[in-house]
């Protein structure tokens, strides 16, 4: 038996005997198996949008070797630690997971609920506008990561063992099998609403605990090592520890706060913050297909970017067919994220437009990561005092472009109301600049981008913190506490969260 690597150009409406006989034909074969290895849709000439797939192919008919297959090793043998997870997320999750196949004892501490309990508390918050600690967009099993848009893509390089065993994880726990070959794979927020609960499932069988609705409120130390964690909410008491992985995201700042007062070295970081933006689907699949459907393919995604002169922007968390929601991480914030299904089939589309930013430029001077939390607050509290509610600020991109005001504006997903405003009153005014002329740029690149509306305030893009890590990956001054995740500032999205986590479960893993 041989194996080769082809690359086929295919119809978007391809079918899986078309697939077998164009390999056949390139191979003068019948007798065949085949792997998709990566598959991408080339839109750049609009009269001949198709797949470009790279295909494994294995027959008698070839030579050649098949590549080497490296997975990840996770040295599993009898141990009696045991490890500490603050945070159900994907860092949270992975880590856990990890340490628990590798033998150590672990329980994870998860502030929200489960994923069941958490839809009903979601559906309540939208539909009353009352805040539950226990059940937001961010917190609970699955953190951030469940009722996200299921992106799994990750610009990060050195993660690949690492991403195959996120993959290989997600697909038996339900995920479809395309997003191990997808250029920009995507499950959706009705599949992780399962896969999340079903990775859980097998971190329980393997012995694994969870202690979910229950906050990590206080750390206990003794010199150089964390002792125990108090928690309280559900279940009450203190949980000891030989090791602590806190994996704690980057929304809830209470957490942060008590990490700092604690002693644990953190500086600011730039990340991006910017609005949401919404356009209805049909008229951008027109602007990037010239159809207004595409057999095969779900929906139109763009990626933008901007050379603002000085400064630049970027579209970022693309919503192809979704729906953009308020993830506000307290009861007095305003944030807005963006999800989708698997089917990505709803009206609108919506990303986030933002800009590189950073809370020092706010301030004016170097500033404490302290510091940097509360002006990052006060920024998304300014957003909730605007109306003293969920609704938000919105204004129509052609306004902002053409400096009109207060436009009617257009039908919206968002579950809350969207209030006409100024939205440069919202922002710093170079980052705003920034973000006006990115917007004024992705018009010329798409010529519906005009017809959208943005609303704000997108600030989740990454930490505006990051711990200081030392080689081992201990968080400074401890020897026994890792920090990983989005909130460790060394992260962002769901793939590179939980390769962090993976990569810290790791660490502890070689210690002993
Ligand atoms: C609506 C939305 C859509 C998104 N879409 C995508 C996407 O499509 N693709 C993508 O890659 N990323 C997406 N993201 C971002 C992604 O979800 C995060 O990057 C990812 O979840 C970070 O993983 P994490 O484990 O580091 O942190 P988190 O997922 O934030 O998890 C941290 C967990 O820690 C818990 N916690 C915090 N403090 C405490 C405490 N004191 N005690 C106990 N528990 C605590 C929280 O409740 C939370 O569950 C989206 C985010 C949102 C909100």
């Amino acid at each position: 038996m041989g194996y080769a690597e082809i690359t086929l150009k295919l119809p978007t409406d391809y079918s899986e005997n078309l697939l077998r006989k164009r390999i056949a034909e390139e191979i003068s074969d019948k007798n065949f198996s085949f792997k998709i290895i990566r598959r991408s849709l080339d839109a750049r000439n609009k009269r001949d949008i198709h797949f470009l797939a790279r295909i494994g192919v294995t027959s008698e008919n070839i030579s050649g070797n098949p590549p080497e297959i490296q997975k990840l090793e996770i040295p599993g043998k009898q141990r009696d630690k045991k490890v500490v997870v603050t945070g159900c997320g994907p860092a949270g999750i992975f880590a856990a997971l990890v340490l628990q196949k590798a033998g150590f004892s672990v329980t994870i501490i998860e502030k929200g609920a489960e994923v069941a309990k958490r839809k009903e508390k979601i559906a309540g918050f939208e539909k009353t506008g009352s805040f539950d600690f226990f059940g937001g967009y961010c917190f609970g099993e699955g953190g951030a990561g469940t009722f996200s848009d299921g992106k799994l893509t990750s610009r990060t390089k050195t993660i690949s063992l690492e991403k195959d065993f996120i993959f290989d994880t997600f697909i038996k726990a339900g995920a479809p099998e395309e997003i191990a070959y997808e250029t920009y794979p995507h499950v959706g927020s009705d599949n992780l609403k399962k896969i999340i609960p079903a990775i859980i499932s097998e971190f329980k069988e393997l012995g694994g605990k969870v202690i979910f609705e229950s906050e990590v409120t206080e750390i206990f130390k003794s010199g150089d090592k964390i002792k125990s964690v108090g928690i309280s909410g559900k279940s009450t008491g203190k949980i000891e520890g030989d090791y602590f992985i806190f994996a704690n995201g980057h929304s809830s700042f209470k957490l942060y706060k008590l990490l700092i007062s604690n002693g644990v070295l953190f500086s600011t970081k730039p990340f991006a913050i910017g609005f949401r933006v919404e356009h209805l689907q049909e008229e951008l699949n027109f602007s990037m297909w010239r159809k207004r459907s595409l057999p095969g393919v779900k929906a139109a995604e763009y990626h933008l970017t901007a050379d603002c002169d000085p400064g630049h922007a970027f579209t970022f968390c693309m919503c192809p067919g979704g729906r953009v929601v308020q993830s506000a991480p307290d009861e007095i914030s305003s944030v807005v994220n963006g999800m989708s299904n698997y089917a990505r089939d709803g009206r609108f589309a919506n990303s986030a437009v933002v800009t590189p930013f950073s809370l020092e430029e706010l301030a004016g001077k170097e500033i404490s990561a302290g510091t940097a939390l509360d002006l990052l607050e006060n920024m998304e509290h300014k957003f909730y005092n605007f109306r003293n509610s969920f609704d938000i600020p919105a204004e129509r991109i052609s306004d902002i472009i053409h400096g009109k005001k207060n436009a009617k504006l257009p039908e919206s997903s968002f579950s809350f109301s969207l209030i006409p405003a100024d939205l440069s009153e919202f922002f710093p005014q170079t980052v705003f600049e920034r973000l006006k002329k990115g917007l004024e740029i992705f018009c010329r690149k798409l010529d519906c981008f005009e017809n959208g509306v943005a609303m704000g305030l997108e600030s989740k893009t990454s930490a505006p913190i990051k711990c200081l890590r030392n080689q081992d990956l201990t968080a400074a001054p401890f020897t026994n506490l890792y920090i990983c995740g989005e909130g460790s500032g060394y992260s962002g999205g769901i793939i590179s969260s939980a390769a962090d986590g993976i990569k810290t479960a790791l660490k502890i893993a070689s210690i002993i």
